[in-house]
C-alpha cells in the first residue's frame, strides 16, 4: 500500500472546509495533515475551534489537529493544499502557497478568471489540467525543486449546469443558448455570517449577489478550449443567460435549464437521454476513490430530481437530471440538481486531485 499523500485544509473551520474534513477522514490516498484558518481559530484544537455544523460527528482524526495559521511555510510538507477560504482573504494567502511551491486547489472566485488557471468541474473537463501536466514535465526536465500551481474549481451553481451542457456538446454539436434559474440551498452562502434565517424562512430571495454573472462566465470557460500557449479561450457562440434564487433548503441546487442547438438538424429526447446516461468521465476511467458510478442520473419520475432525495447519490459526487423534454421556444428544457458542497466544492476538488494521482502528476 502506497504511503498516503499529505493533504492540508485551508478555510477548515468553515462550510466548504467541513465538508472536507469529512470526505477526507478516511481517505485511501490523502492523509489529513495540516488545517488552516483565522487567527481566530489558530492555535486551538480543531474541535475547538469548529463551529461544527454536519449531520456526522467530526471525525476523529481531526479533532484534535491543532488549526495553524493560513501561512505557506506552515503548509510545506503537503503534497496538495485544498482551499475553503473565504474570497475576502483567499486571493493574497493562496498567492503565497502557489509561489512557494505547494499545490493548491482552490474553491474560491479569485483566481477562475486568471487566463492560465484551469477552471475544471471533474466531472466535464479534466482535460484542461493538461496545462498543469506539461507545466509539470517542463519543471521536471528541468530539475527544478517543487513547482507551485493553483487550479481553480467552479462556483457552485456552474457545477451541475455544465455536466450534461458538455456531455451534449461533445456528441450532437454546439449549443447557441442557454437559459437557466437556479434554486439554490443555504449552505452554498456560507458559515460566516450565512444566510440570515429571518430572510430565508417562509421566503425565496431572488438574488445571490454576483451568482448570475459567475454561472454565465465560468459556464464558457470551462466549456471552452486550451490553446497551444496553454491559454483558455471561452466557448464562442454560446449565449448563456442566469437567474439566481436562494431557497429553505439546506443542501444540493436545483435548476431549470432550457437550450437551444445551433445545428438544425436536433436529436431526439431519447437520444438525449441515452448521451447523458452513457457518458463516463476520466475519473471514472481511472478508476479514482471518489468518482461517482454513474456521472448522470437520468431520473423518469416526474417530479423529480429533488434536493432531498437526489443530492445524495453516489456521495455527492454525481448530478441528477429529470424532466428531459421538448421546449417551444428552445429545443430542450430539463431540470439539473447537484450537490454544491460535494461536487460543487469539496468533492470537486477531492476528485480533481485524485485525477492528478491518477495521471501521476501529485
Ligand atoms: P465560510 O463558511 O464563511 O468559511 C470561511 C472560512 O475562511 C473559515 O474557515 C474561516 O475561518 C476562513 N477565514 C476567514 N477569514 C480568514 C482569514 N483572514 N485568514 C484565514 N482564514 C480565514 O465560507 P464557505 O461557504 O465555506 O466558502 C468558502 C469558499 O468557497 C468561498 O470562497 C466560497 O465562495 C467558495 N464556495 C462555496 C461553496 C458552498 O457551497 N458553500 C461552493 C463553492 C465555492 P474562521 O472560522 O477561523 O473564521
Amino acid at each position: 500500500m502506497p504511503e498516503r499523500k499529505k493533504a492540508g485544509v485551508l478555510g477548515a473551520t468553515g462550510s466548504v472546509g467541513q465538508k472536507f474534513i469529512l470526505l477526507l477522514a478516511d481517505h485511501p490516498e490523502f492523509e489529513l495533515y495540516r488545517l488552516g484558518a483565522s487567527e481566530r481559530s489558530a492555535g486551538k484544537p480543531y474541535v475547538s475551534a469548529v463551529k461544527w455544523r454536519q449531520t456526522a460527528t467530526i471525525p476523529s482524526v481531526a479533532r484534535n489537529i491543532i488549526v495553524s495559521p493560513c501561512a505557506s511555510g506552515e503548509f510545506q510538507e503537503c503534497d496538495v493544499v485544498f482551499s475553503g477560504l473565504d474570497a475576502d482573504v483567499a486571493g493574497d494567502i493562496e498567492k503565497d502557497f502557489f509561489e512557494n511551491g505547494l499545490a493548491v486547489i482552490s474553491n474560491a472566485k479569485n483566481y477562475r478568471r486568471a487566463p492560465t488557471v484551469p477552471l475544471v468541474v471533474p466531472l466535464i473537463n479534466s482535460s484542461h489540467l493538461d496545462v498543469i501536466a506539461r507545466r509539470l514535465q517542463a519543471a521536471r526536465a528541468q530539475n527544478q525543486g517543487k513547482h507551485g500551481f493553483i487550479i481553480c474549481n467552479s462556483n457552485c451553481s456552474t457545477a451541475g449546469l455544465v455536466v450534461p451542457l458538455g456531455v451534449l456538446i461533445n456528441k450532437f454539436g454546439d449549443i447557441s443558448a442557454v437559459t437557466v434559474t437556479t434554486m439554490q440551498a443555504i449552505s452554498g452562502g456560507g458559515f460566516s455570517p450565512g444566510v440570515p434565517g429571518f430572510d430565508i424562512l417562509d421566503n425565496v430571495v431572488p438574488y445571490i449577489s454576483g451568482e448570475e454573472e459567475k454561472l454565465e462566465w465560468e459556464t464558457k470557460k470551462i466549456l471552452g478550449s486550451v490553446g497551444d500557449d496553454d491559454s483558455f479561450t471561452l466557448k464562442s457562440g454560446m449565449a448563456v443567460s442566469a437567474q439566481c434564487n436562494r431557497v429553505a433548503v439546506t443542501d444540493g441546487h436545483l435548476e431549470c435549464v432550457s437550450i437551444k442547438f445551433a445545428s438544425e438538424i436536433k436529436p431526439t429526447v431519447e437520444e438525449v437521454k441515452a448521451a447523458l446516461r452513457e457518458y463516463k468521465c476520466e475519473a471514472q476511467i481511472l478508476k479514482c476513490y471518489s468518482a461517482p458510478k454513474q456521472c448522470i442520473y437520468v431520473l423518469e419520475e416526474e417530479d423529480r430530481p429533488q434536493p432531498r432525495l437526489d443530492r445524495d447519490r453516489d456521495n455527492g459526487y454525481a448530478v441528477s437530471v429529470g424532466r428531459i423534454r421538448e421546449d417551444p421556444v428552445f429545443d430542450f428544457k430539463f431540470l439539473v440538481l447537484s450537490h454544491n458542497t460535494v461536487i460543487g466544492a469539496a468533492g470537486a476538488g477531492i476528485l480533481i486531485a485524485e485525477t492528478l494521482l491518477g495521471r501521476g502528476l501529485l
